[in-house]
């Protein structure tokens, strides 16, 4: 499971910052916090950076140069 946190979001329950993170479950985006465990279900039209798709990690900016044979 890959736990994508979600910056400046705080947690309803127990206040705390930047301990939020995002995981799929069953189609849906859960945000949980990692500090109490709350859960909620993201809204669907809420979607700051959705796209990773199978891109490995590349810090932006940098160009990397595949041998395509
Ligand atoms: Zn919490």
């Amino acid at each position: 499971m890959k736990k994508q946190f979600i910056a400046g979001a705080k947690c309803p329950q127990c206040g705390l910052e930047d301990k939020i993170f995002v995981f799929h479950q069953n189609g849906d985006d859960i945000a949980q916090c990692n500090a109490c465990g709350h859960q909620s279900i993201r809204p669907k039209e809420v979607e700051p950076m959705e796209h990773e798709d199978d891109h490995h990690d590349q810090p932006d900016g940098v160009v990397i140069f595949r041998d395509r044979h």
